[in-house]
Formats: structure tokens, C-alpha cells, sequence
């Protein structure tokens, strides 16, 4: 048994109670209570350690990234600090000598024009301009847009097709597809290369949606056998909840005739719900609107599925058993996946299904309440607000702003809510994407953006903890302190539950637990 006491247990049971020390035993909390009471309860060999006053709270939760994607990209060049078009070329030509040495494509992430004095997109000829040799391709940091340069091209035999070099949503793939495919050891060791950092977060469970990172396979059988191979060695240190992404029928049918289920679990990996991706993104102005973008009034966004596809694959997951959890950020979006789970629900009946909509940003109040008469779960990032705040009422308008990011009548509603960061269009840092949660406020910022859509700390807290349990169907035995709960806590350098919302943006996370053991210390 291991003791932590002289600690603030923050147990976020619903009534606020809270303790000062718990006990562990194989992997699970054995008694919460005083210093006092937990270390009488320890054998002369048992290990006490002494908090010095830290705050523990239940482990983290991040219920939708990308996190094989956020490992891959370690691996790029970081363009999210370009300043502009010349800054952001200049950065990938210093790494130019790089990718020549290794032979491979020169690959870089996270450029966003619309922060450049000129948002001009920058296209294939720009790329062109640093090497008509080495392939390089940049993706924005939507992840819905990537442009490549010629040889780029000519690798996905688009060299004549494609004059700009753009490549949005699933054609993004033909540059992965072009090179050599990863082993499932090629796979493990991007798994293990990333573990530690989300960990060093405070996260002890992620939601993640990998599968068509391998897109050529059936249905990203490698990577399910990378995460279950580590998980069965014992050597995967976070709990893992995958979620499958699953575009057609025919990779749906794949995976399910290889016997696969949500929550099959094999150690700290378990299967989640078939995820699909229903349309784009609001900052490239491909999430797909009822009425035409209000600044850009020719369009009405990209629905990635026709709605039969779209129904027909929600209709076989569903009839099998499985949970589903579909991107939407548009309304006309949302309202497709609303009716596709409307019919499946309507001949298949089911009462704990958990069906959710990744984003739900763009939400219509009569959307609002088909999602509470279907108890459809909502996947929100409030630190999104940090790049939408500044674009949400030029794309849409006032009127549908107002019942839009809608947390708070969401959480009124009882719609259930879980919150995430889907790195790396974010990073996984919980606690200021808990801070945007409970101000709708840009740090330092004088105003809040719309302060009434905001949640208290305690709904904070839960969205990022039991409710992102309740997600993966886990919250009977993690995201509360509470005895016979797995031992899945972090350990905080102050008490951000009685501090102002500041204290979230500077607060240090000590260490982690998963099934009681230590997965990271300062
Ligand atoms: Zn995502």
C-alpha cells in the first residue's frame, strides 16, 4: 500500500467534499480521508509520502486529439510562429539540408495565414521557389488543408492535376499513401514517444483518433496492434481510448469482421466508438452552414459524407453495438449527423448509447434540443475560443453566434459534455483549455468573449475528468477520488479549486498517477 497525506484531495464527488490524504492499493484508491486516519491505516513497510500541502485531484481526461498526428509532428517543422508568407518559408529553409540528408520529404505543420498582415494562402509555386527537387508539403493548423510543391506532387501523381498544390480533407492522405508504410514497431515507438508528454500534463486517459493515419490499410490494423501490443507487454503508461476513425463501409465492415467492439479493452488500451469526420473547419471556412458564410456569402462549407453514406454508416455501427462520435462544427453538419442518429436510434432503439458530436460549435437552438431528447453527448474544446473568438460573428452573424460554443445551455440542458483539445489543432494542456471553459476570456484580455456561455469551476473540473470517464463509459471507476476508483490522480503545486481562474494558467502539475503508479514527476 502506498499513502499520500499533508495533501488537499480534492475528490469531485458533486458535493464538493474534499481530504487530505488517500491510501493505494494494486492500483487502486483503498481509503480516502485524514492524514491521520490513512497513515494509520500503513504496515511498517508500506510507503508514505508526504505531499507538503499539493493538491490531488482526479487524473485528466482529454476526450478528442489526434495523438499518433501530435507524435508524427515532433517530428515536423513547427510553423504556428510564422509571421508571415518570407518568415514562414524562411523556417523551412533552414531545414531544407535536413530532409536532403535523410532523403525524405520536408514536412512542416501549423501555419495559420489568417494571422499574417497578407492572408494570402501560400501555394505550390511558393514552395517551389525553396526546391523543385525535395517534396515538401505544409498542412495549416486546421489539419483540413495541406500544400505541396511540385516534387510533392509528382510523388502522388498530382503534378498535372492540382496548379496550386492545395489538397484539403481526406486527399491530404496521397502524400502519406505515396511513401513507404509504417511497421507496427515503426508505430510502438511513435506511441512511446509521445506518452510521457501527455502525462506530464496530467493526463492519465485519451481519446484519440488514429486510425487513418496508415490510410492504405483496411482499417489501421497496425496501429490497433501497436497500442494492444504495448498495452499486453504492460509498457503503455496512459490509458488509451481509441477512437475509430472509419470513413467507409467497406473499413467499418473490416473492422467489425475482425472481431472488434467498442469497449474491448486489452490492459490501458481499449476500442472506443467508430469516429467519423463530418465536415471541415470554421477558421478555413469549410465547416458546413445552413446559410452561406456571412463573409464569403458563395459558400456554405463541405460536407465530407452524402447523407445516406453518412446514415447508412451510423445504422451499421449502431446496429452493432458500437458508439459513435461524429466531427461536426457547421449546423447544416450537425443537423446530418442529428438525423442520421435519429434514424439509426429510431430502428434501433438504445438507451445508453453515448452517441456524441465532436466540436458542436455551429448549433441552432431546436439542434440543441433534439441532442437532449436523444441524450447525444457534445465533445467540446473551449480552448478553441483562443482563435475563434476573433472569427465566429464575421462567419456568422450575430444571431447564430448567440446559440453557438453554448456550454452553458448545453450543461443546463443536461446535455452531457466532455472537454478536449483535439491536438494538435491545440495542445493538450488541461489547464488553460480549463481556464477558456470557466471565463470565455482570452488571458490578459480586458473583456471576456461571451462571458454567458461560460461553466462554473466544478463543471470545469468535470469536464475534464469523470465526464470525459463518462465518454469512454468508465466513470463508475475513474475521475473521482473515491475508494474502489482507480488510482488515476494528479498531484497540482496549489489548490486551483479555491484560487481565482489565473491559477490555472499558472499552475504546475508534480505528478501523475495511473492505476497507481507514477508515470510522471517534475
Ligand atoms: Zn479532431
Amino acid at each position: 500500500m502506498e499513502i499520500y497525506y499533508n495533501a488537499k484531495v480534492y475528490m469531485n464527488d458533486g458535493s464538493g467534499s474534499s481530504a487530505e490524504a488517500l491510501a493505494v492499493e494494486d492500483g487502486v484508491i483503498k481509503a480516502v480521508g485524514s492524514s491521520e486516519e490513512m497513515l494509520a491505516l500503513a504496515s511498517p513497510t508500506d510507503k508514505a509520502n508526504d505531499l507538503e500541502g499539493a493538491l490531488i485531484m482526479p487524473g485528466f481526461v482529454d476526450s478528442h486529439l489526434h495523438f499518433l498526428e501530435y507524435a508524427g509532428e515532433k517530428r515536423l517543422v513547427d510553423l504556428t510562429g510564422s509571421k508571415d508568407k518570407e518568415d514562414m518559408l524562411s523556417i523551412l529553409r533552414e531545414r531544407l539540408p535536413e530532409a536532403l540528408d535523410k532523403g525524405v520529404p520536408l514536412k512542416g505543420s501549423g501555419f495559420n495565414q489568417n494571422f499574417w498582415e497578407d492572408p494570402t494562402m501560400p501555394l505550390r509555386h511558393d514552395l517551389d521557389r525553396l526546391s523543385t527537387d525535395i517534396p515538401i508539403a505544409i498542412t495549416r493548423t486546421c489539419h483540413h488543408v495541406t500544400v505541396c510543391n511540385t516534387p510533392a506532387l509528382r510523388l502522388c501523381g498530382l503534378e498535372q492535376s492540382n496548379p496550386d498544390g492545395i489538397l484539403q480533407e481526406d486527399d491530404q492522405y496521397a502524400l502519406l499513401n505515396a511513401l513507404p508504410r509504417p511497421t507496427v514497431d515503426d508505430i510502438k515507438e511513435l506511441i512511446l514517444s509521445a506518452c510521457y508528454d501527455v502525462a506530464s500534463k496530467g493526463i492519465t486517459e485519451i481519446q484519440t483518433d488514429d486510425l487513418t493515419l496508415i490510410p492504405i490499410e483496411p482499417y489501421g490494423k497496425t496501429i490497433i496492434d501497436a497500442f494492444r501490443q504495448l498495452s499486453e507487454e504492460g509498457k503503455l503508461p496512459i490509458r488509451v481510448y481509441e477512437q475509430c476513425n472509419l470513413p467507409s463501409m467497406e473499413r467499418l465492415k473490416a473492422f467489425l469482421n475482425d472481431g472488434y467492439m467498442t469497449g474491448q479493452s486489452f490492459g490501458n488500451f481499449t476500442i472506443g466508438p467508430l469516429k467519423l469526420l463530418g465536415d471541415g473547419a470554421l477558421g478555413a471556412r469549410s465547416a458546413a452552414l445552413m446559410e452561406p458564410y456571412q463573409d464569403d456569402p458563395e459558400n456554405t462549407g463541405i460536407l465530407n459524407f452524402r447523407d445516406k453514406e453518412l446514415s447508412d454508416l451510423v445504422l451499421k455501427a449502431h446496429k452493432a453495438g458500437m458508439q459513435i462520435a461524429i466531427h461536426g462544427i457547421g449546423d447544416r453538419c450537425i443537423q446530418q449527423i442529428l438525423d442520421s442518429f435519429a434514424k439509426a436510434l429510431e430502428e434501433d432503439p438504445r438507451e445508453d448509447h453515448r452517441h456524441g458530436i465532436v466540436h458542436c460549435q455551429i448549433t441552432r437552438p431546436e439542434q440543441l434540443r433534439a441532442m437532449q431528447d436523444m441524450n447525444i453527448m457534445a465533445y467540446i474544446q473551449p480552448v478553441f475560443l483562443k482563435a475563434d473568438q476573433y472569427i465566429v460573428e464575421d462567419r456568422i452573424g450575430p444571431e447564430l453566434t448567440s446559440s453557438s460554443y453554448d456550454w452553458r445551455t448545453m450543461e443546463d440542458m443536461g446535455i452531457r459534455l466532455a472537454g478536449g483539445s483535439d491536438c494538435p489543432v491545440e495542445p493538450f494542456d488541461i489547464l488553460p483549455n480549463m481556464y477558456y471553459a470557466l471565463t470565455c476570456r482570452e488571458p490578459g484580455a480586458e473583456h471576456a468573449w461571451h462571458p454567458e456561455k461560460s461553466l462554473t469551476l466544478e463543471e470545469t473540473i468535470r469536464l475534464f475528468t469523470s465526464d470525459g470517464a463518462y465518454a469512454s463509459f468508465s466513470e463508475d471507476r475513474r475521475g473521482k477520488i473515491l475508494p474502489g476508483f482507480d488510482a488515476d490522480f494528479v498531484v497540482l503545486d496549489r489548490d486551483i479549486t479555491t484560487l481565482p481562474a489565473e491559477a490555472l494558467l499558472e499552475a504546475q502539475v508534480l505528478m501523475t498517477f495511473v492505476g497507481g503508479k507514477n508515470v510522471y514527476s517534475i
